[in-house]
């Protein structure tokens, strides 16, 4: 028989947890579906178990691991009396309520919700080079906004031609003695106002056709093995920082066909955290292309707790 709940919250990151700590303090009695070890994590929590310092959410004036920070929201989630789990949601079905959630191992339904909150956030597109789990977090990153501090005064390699590779590139010079763009191809993706400004960064130069086959280090990143996508001719960029910018994809598997998508994939939502199923809200990096930060996505957790809770109210849940 599948057990009941008011609030089904599906994610373990800043937003699903700052949803669990304040639909639990709304006593609401959330169940927190928070995913289970993955290749690149030996626990849940979402990308900032990724990262080493966090040195911009405020309140940690000494800065704070990724880890511990995500270990800290979930004891005050669970301080709340959140029901945190440590499996993932394998189906959900929100064609009528209460909504029905699969978990791992499932055969039928075990979990009927009348909200979710969907915070399931979202994967860096990686190159799949040897070397790149390895070194990720050491040397290597996926979020120039977090990592750029400490790559100051290095010589540093942005990959990809987007937007994202070159703002990131303009960001990072800020830090680095010299930032390489390096792309697959000899023109950019990237808006041309983004070209511009970092065309005429005279710290940014340009790897063209170039494409990366290894991040070198033994611990950290030593460089970059390329070759010429038109000659086939390898080398070596002697940098010791690496960003990868080649783009985002928003886990939104568990919703897909059931709910509105924006044209780049991400989920529609708007007023808050509403999106276009009744009942079903979402935060965080599965709806956030533009910001994709630790603090945005807790305030966006915050407001799909609140959505929820007034919604439920309204309903006469
Ligand atoms: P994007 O526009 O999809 O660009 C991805 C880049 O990575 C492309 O240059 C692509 O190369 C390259 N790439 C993809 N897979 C690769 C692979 N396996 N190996 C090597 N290179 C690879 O992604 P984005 O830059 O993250 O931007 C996403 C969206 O957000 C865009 O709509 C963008 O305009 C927007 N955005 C806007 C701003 C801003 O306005 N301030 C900032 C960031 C992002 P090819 O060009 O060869 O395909």
């Amino acid at each position: 028989m599948a057990e009941h709940t008011r609030v089904l919250i599906v994610g373990s990151g800043p937003a699903g947890l700052t949803a669990a700590i304040y639909s639990a303090r709304a006593q609401l009695s959330p169940i927190v579906v928070e995913g289970e070890p993955s290749s690149t994590t030996d626990q849940p929590g979402g990308q900032l178990m990724l990262t080493t310092d966090i040195e911009n959410f405020p309140g940690f004036p000494e800065a704070i691991t990724g880890p511990e920070l995500m270990a800290n929201m979930r004891a005050q989630a669970a301080r709340f009396g959140a029901d945190l789990r440590t499996t993932k949601v394998q189906k959900l079905d929100t064609s009528r309520r209460p909504f029905r959630a699969w978990l791992s191992g499932d055969e039928e339904p075990s979990i009927m919700a009348d909200a979710v909150i969907l915070a399931t956030g979202a994967r860096s597109t990686m190159l799949n080079v040897p070397g790149e789990d390895r070194l990720l977090s050491h040397g290597l990153s996926t979020c120039a906004t977090c990592d750029g501090f400490f790559f100051r005064g290095q010589d540093i390699a942005v990959v990809g031609g987007g937007d994202s590779a070159l703002e990131e590139a303009t960001f990072l010079t800020r830090f680095a003695s010299s930032v390489t763009v390096v792309h697959r191809r000899d023109s950019l993706r990237a808006s041309k106002i983004m070209q511009e400004r970092a065309f005429n960064n005279e710290k940014i130069r340009f790897a063209w056709n170039t494409e990366v086959t290894e991040v070198l280090g033994a611990d950290k990143v030593s460089g970059l093995a390329v070759r010429d996508a038109l000659t086939g001719e390898g080398r070596v960029l002697d940098v010791t920082g690496v960003f990868i910018a080649i783009g985002h994809v928003p886990n939104t598997t568990l919703v897909a066909g059931q709910v509105e998508l924006e044209g780049n994939g991400y989920v529609r939502t708007g007023p808050g955290s509403y999106t276009s199923i009744e009942g079903l809200f979402a935060a965080g990096d599965v709806q956030d292309h533009v910001y994709r930060q630790a603090i945005t996505s807790a305030g966006a957790g915050c407001v799909a707790a609140i959505d929820a809770e007034r919604w439920l109210e309204a309903q006469g849940y």
